[in-house]
């Protein structure tokens, strides 16, 4: 129904400029109107008693002109004095129309709708909102509504186009069959609208502003079926396209698998179980493995990328960083070669020649494995048969980059590739119900044996001297330590500064300890050599900018200081408190914070020091930051939801969740129609 224009569209001809500026808040098709819902309410139902009105609160009164003036110092302004329940009333314009000044004559009654004041002329009214009316005006049956909107479009407008739309409620049709509505108790679509533009007086103003009002409930559901019915939809065309089955009982899995060199734990058992079951089918895997920091998901990986060779298909493996690259280069890399397996590197410092090399090896098919940063999505970049992508990180990556990588299998000719995305931020279920809902899910919800839980201490950042003793004594008995320094959001150069004071200030405190530097400056080579030294245990204190918060691993290292440790997400204090504690020894993570804590850096710290499980940490943050920041930027192509709220509103996202399946499976033409409402023209965008 969004396709047919409609008889009386309050749109239809309107001028471009203006439907530019309705484009910008969102609204095109009649129907965006329908659904551009009010931020809040006022009551004009009824008068505020003028006993009952206070400094700083929204009143509806009603008043007489006296009389008018135009000041000019300090600036042009029109002051309407007015008789009403209080002495000295006047109101207060800035900005003003000459035809204004017409409805201002002496004795006209007015009724004002705003905040008042205590100005230092009497009581005030700044750009109060008003009506010219008489004795006879009936007041309003209904609460005004408040629309979100832009510069050049007034709430009159928005509200007189509103209208114009619901009244057309016949062509507002119910999308979905009286069966949900009766079984969840949801009213009916048309009035659910009715009630949020224009509520009837007595209507509950808190019910509709804290969006718990039944017609809110019905908004809410609707978007999240839609949202569930987009995602099985893109899952079930996902099952539709070809991919090479790759199977799990080939020779080099086998001799893996009796050469680790520690035996999996049950948890990596069970996802390895479920990634190779999904690699052997005929159409792609997109599995997300989730695994808390230190659970163990690197091996997991070469498991996988060795069942996709078994086929003789290549694999590869795409990290963020060129530190995590080049880490999971030397392990994997040196574990398949007594295999026979041959492994490429590829990141963007490397030599020509060097690069020229992998690249070769890459598209002649000698290479059976890729590893590397973004420097494999570029397009020089060819497979020869490539049957498996891999993602460490995922969150780090766009959209676009994931593609990339699924365009070079396509290019290669052997149709889409298996993907497997893994990480270490948990995504909560609320996220992983919705957002994540065409996915596949992998939890690693156990870390390997002998693991004790770190030991984190909050220090204020005045006392880090005292660390100094501990690191001494901690290095002299064999032990390593992380030091990471603030990051300085608004300059590189001083992050850097900050660091290099740093270990300076370690070197004078510490002089028998060998002290490291990395940064994000330093040359890739000279920072994987770095990463060497402190994994061979030469250097016994690294001190790094934040460059370490993915994916290192040295599990000699047990103590972890982190400065400034207010100034950071909680993902990135999670990361980088799992650097440590993954040997058999105690693990420890001291958080330095400085004074003043804003309010949300407090609830970040007390969440860190709290928790040590990642889920309950990515849940609170999710719960401080909201899903947009959470997922961030780089996650969109994803529509964000408007109305429904995922902490507040699980149990709907689960009622929905269960109905999108029934509906595609028994009335695929209902879940289309509704689809269509709600996401119009933004479907295609949502395939990104
Ligand atoms: P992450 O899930 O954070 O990527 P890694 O794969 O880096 O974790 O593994 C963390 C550490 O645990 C590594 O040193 C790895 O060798 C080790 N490890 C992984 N699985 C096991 C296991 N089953 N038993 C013992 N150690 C393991
Ligand atoms: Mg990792």
């Amino acid at each position: 129904m969004a396709a047919q224009p409609f008889k009386g569209d309050p749109l239809e001809g309107l001028a471009p400029a203006m439907r530019a500026r309705l484009r910008g808040i969102g609204i095109q098709r009649w129907e965006d109107l329908l659904l551009h819902l009010p931020l809040r309410y006022e009551d004009e139902t009824q008068l505020t008693p003028w006993d009952e009105v206070q400094a700083g609160e929204m009143v509806h009164v009603e008043v007489e002109v006296l009389n008018h003036e135009i000041g000019y110092r300090p600036r042009r302004t029109l002051r309407v004095f007015v008789a009403g329940g209080l002495p000295q009333l006047s109101l207060r314009f800035l900005n003003f129309f000459p035809s204004q000044l017409k409805q201002f004559q002496p004795g006209t009654r007015l009724r004002i709708s705003g905040e008042c004041r205590a100005g230092f002329q009497g009581t005030e009214f700044v750009h109060p909102r008003y009506r010219v009316v008489d004795s006879e005006t009936p007041l309003a049956t209904e609460l005004t509504p408040i629309y979100p909107t832009t510069a050049g479009i007034s709430q009159t407008l928005l509200r007189r186009w509103v209208e114009k739309a619901l009244k057309r409620s016949t062509q507002i049709n119910d999308t979905l069959p009286d069966q949900i509505r009766t079984e969840l108790g949801l009213i009916d679509f048309a009035a659910a609208l009715s009630i949020l533009h224009t509520p009837p007086a007595g209507s509950s103003v808190q019910q509709l502003e804290d969006r718990s009002h039944p017609a809110w409930q019905r908004l809410k559901f609707d978007e999240l079926l839609a949202q569930q019915l987009s995602m099985r939809q893109f899952r079930n065309e996902r099952i539709q396209l070809i991919a090479p089955p790759l199977h799990s009982h080939g020779p080099l899995l086998h001799t893996l698998k009796t050469r680790l060199p520690f035996a999996l734990t049950s948890a990596q058992q069970r996802v390895m179980a479920e990634i190779s079951e999904d690699m052997a089918r005929s159409h792609p895997m997109q599995r997300l493995l989730q695994g808390d920091v230190g659970s163990g998901k690197t091996i997991v990986a070469a498991l996988a990328c060795t069942q996709a060779i078994d086929s003789a298909y290549q694999a590869v493996l795409l990290a963020p960083t060129e530190i995590l690259a080049s880490q999971h280069f030397a392990k994997i890399a040196t574990l398949l070669q007594p295999l026979g397996i041959q492994s490429a590197w590829l990141t963007g410092s490397q030599k020509k020649r060097e690069r020229e090399e992998a690249l070769q090896s890459l598209a002649d098919g000698s290479a059976q494995l890729a590893i590397g940063t973004h420097a494999l999505l570029e397009d020089p970049v060819l497979f020869k048969r490539l049957g498996l992508v891999v993602i460490d990180e995922q969150h780090r990556f766009g959209v676009e980059q994931r593609l990339a990588l699924r365009r070079k299998a396509e290019q290669a000719g052997t149709g889409q590739p298996h993907q497997l995305m893994m990480s270490a931020t948990p995504i909560p279920r609320t996220l992983s119900m919705s957002f994540f809902a065409d996915l596949d899910v992998s939890v690693i919800d156990e870390l390997p044996p002998g693991r004790t839980p770190i030991h984190t201490r909050l220090l204020e950042g005045s006392r880090r001297t005292e660390l100094f003793t501990r690191l001494q004594t901690l290095c002299q008995s064999g032990g390593q330590a992380y030091w990471v320094c603030p990051l300085i959001e608004e300059s590189e150069a001083l992050d850097l500064q900050t660091a290099i004071d740093t270990e300076a200030e370690l070197k004078a405190a510490c002089p028998d300890l060998s002290i490291g530097l990395l940064h994000g400056r330093l040359a890739a080579g000279e920072k994987s050599r770095m990463m060497q030294s402190f994994s061979l245990g030469e250097i016994h204190v690294l001190v790094a900018t934040t460059v370490i918060e993915v994916g290192v691993d040295v599990p000699n290292a047990t103590l972890m200081v982190i400065e400034h440790a207010e100034r950071m997400g909680l993902a990135q204090l999670h990361q980088l408190r799992g650097r440590v504690g993954r040997g058999g020894k105690q693990g420890w993570c001291i958080l330095l914070f400085h004074k003043p804590l804003s309010d949300t850096a407090k609830e970040r710290l007390k969440v860190i020091f709290e928790n040590t499980d990642g889920f309950e940490i990515a849940r609170q943050d999710l719960r401080i930051r909201g899903p947009g920041e959470f997922l961030g930027a780089r996650q969109s192509g994803l529509p964000m939801l408007k109305f429904a709220d995922l902490e507040a509103d699980m149990v709907l996202l689960e009622r929905a969740r269960d109905w999108a399946d029934r509906l595609l499976k028994t009335e695929p033409q209902v879940a289309e129609r509704h689809l269509l409402r709600w996401l119009g023209q933004r479907s295609d965008y949502l395939r990104a």
